[in-house]
């Protein structure tokens, strides 16, 4: 082992004070969220009919640099952040490679991801506004759970709309999420119009994230004192998300070391914003430069095979709509195992800065992510999230093309979560029942031919 530590923490005094909003140093910013009934740019009033004031501030706020934390806000972080930046010694000797790799690791908080950066802040602000109940959906449901904490702490009631598939697999998650005071129904639900038509179209669907958007967007809407919270996506939770990549460049700089690659997966977007942004700024500014890799599902190839183009955020078309690399808001992922990255589109914020060129993107199938997922288990110790475990592939991947070239570079990912309640899906690897489903151009035609027709 050479001089620099396993683990390296920051301090909590040395916790950021403000978010960091990389908008700000975009000469090209995102394209606005457009009103689907006048699909004009979508005014900051009629945002605040689904999100909380302040939450619709920060979504259109594309000048301020950085945004404070509030107090609150930091007080809570304290209990679980800043999270360790780890360097994985046992990873790099078991692949033999000269490069060095480091993993940010958020898994370290009951809600067991990254998601409890964003949900914290959102509960807060629906708090700081006076409102009673949230609403929100869940795919895996490491977001439901992390806002059910977030709500907890703030006495919110919380309202869950789970996807089934996930509902129907992981009934622990369920009661985490009820054990922190939140009531779940699994999507689509005959709770709601939306989630009853859905269930007339399409009898056995197991949902998507797109139906259960729709489902909970529609139930604040019905309740007098509440509103939406989505837990990925916006400009807001990548936002908040950025505490993540401040982190790490703080630690590493203290370490002395520069990263070449930085690596995340990416379901709406949001973990590989917070952690890439940061580095994405000082490549704006000139002052560095990275390669940076979203990493996907090849059962939901948003980025490497999507269309740029504006869409709906839901299946039920009642949100706005947003332009992003998407594969078409009725198009329903094969029911894969990282139900954190099955969403039909990407967060505008990524689609525009993959559009520039200023970050990769690939896709990996599902038994090689698990393959990199037992590897990383049986060398670092940690049980990653199946979604985590497509940045572990490829930083794998990265790591054996610089041992064949002969490279030391040092490569960064984000180890965005831990996977217990995954073990319904590791089962299937370890049984070799997992298969690869990928999308034909025939399954994504279909998609692409329910684009809404818009120009500009
Ligand atoms: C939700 C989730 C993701 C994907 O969401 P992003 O918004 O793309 O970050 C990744 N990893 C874990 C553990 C998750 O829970």
């Amino acid at each position: 082992m050479n001089n620099v530590p396993y683990k390296t923490y920051l301090s909590e005094s040395e916790l950021p004070d403000a978010w960091y909003n990389v908008r700000a140093d975009m000469k090209k910013k995102p394209a606005p969220l457009l009103n689907p009934a006048t699909m004009k740019p979508v005014t900051a009033s009629e945002l605040e009919h689904v999100f909380c004031k302040e939450c619709v501030r920060q979504e259109l706020d594309d000048n301020t640099p950085y945004i404070p934390i509030p107090q609150k806000v930091r007080d809570f972080y304290k209990m679980y952040r800043p999270s360790p930046l780890v360097r994985a010694y046992f990873l790099e000797k078991a692949l033999g490679t000269p490069a060095k790799i480091y993993y940010k690791f958020e898994g370290n908080n009951t809600s067991g991801s990254h998601k409890l950066n964003s949900a914290i802040a959102q509960a807060y602000y629906a708090k700081e506004q006076g409102l009673t109940d949230v609403t929100t959906e869940t795919g895996a449901g490491q977001w439901g759970t992390a806002l059910s904490m977030g709500c907890a702490f703030f006495n919110l009631k919380c309202h869950v709309y789970m996807v089934k598939c996930s509902y129907e697999q992981k009934p622990f998650r369920r009661e985490v999420m009820r054990t922190y005071g939140a009531d779940v129904t699994p999507s689509p639900s005959m709770t709601t119009e939306i989630g009853r038509k859905i269930n007339e179209e399409h009898p056995n669907t197991t949902g998507s994230l797109g139906c259960a958007i729709s489902e909970a967007v529609e139930a604040a809407s019905k309740m007098p004192n509440a509103r939406y919270l989505l837990g990925s996506v916006l400009n807001q939770v990548c936002l908040h998300q950025s505490v993540i990549g401040l982190e790490t460049m703080a630690a590493m700089k203290k370490l002395g070391v520069k990263p070449d690659v930085i690596i995340g997966c990416a379901g709406g977007g949001s973990n590989l914003a917070g952690l890439a942004t940061p580095f994405i700024g000082e490549k704006l500014r000139g002052e560095n430069d990275y390669r940076i890799i979203a990493v996907e599902p090849a059962s939901c190839p948003s980025l490497t095979r999507g269309r740029y183009a504006y869409d709906f955020c839901d299946t039920g078309r009642v949100c706005p709509l947003q332009k992003m690399y998407t594969l078409g808001s009725n198009f329903i992922p094969s029911a894969s195992h990282a139900g954190g990255l099955r969403y039909h589109g990407m967060s505008a914020l990524i689609s525009e800065l993959y559009d520039q060129k200023l970050i990769e993107a690939t896709s990996v199938e599902q038994t090689k992510v698990f393959e990199a997922a037992t590897l990383f288990a049986r060398t670092e110790g940690t049980l990653p999230a199946p979604e985590s475990s497509h940045a572990i592939r490829v930083a794998i991947d990265e790591a054996l093309r610089c041992k064949a070239e002969g490279r030391e570079e040092t490569i960064v990912f984000g180890l965005t979560g831990t996977g217990y309640f995954d073990m319904v899906a590791y089962g299937k690897f370890n049984d070799g029942e997992m298969d690869d489903y990928i999308p034909t151009d025939a399954d994504l035609a279909e998609g692409f031919a329910r684009l809404p027709e818009i120009t500009c």
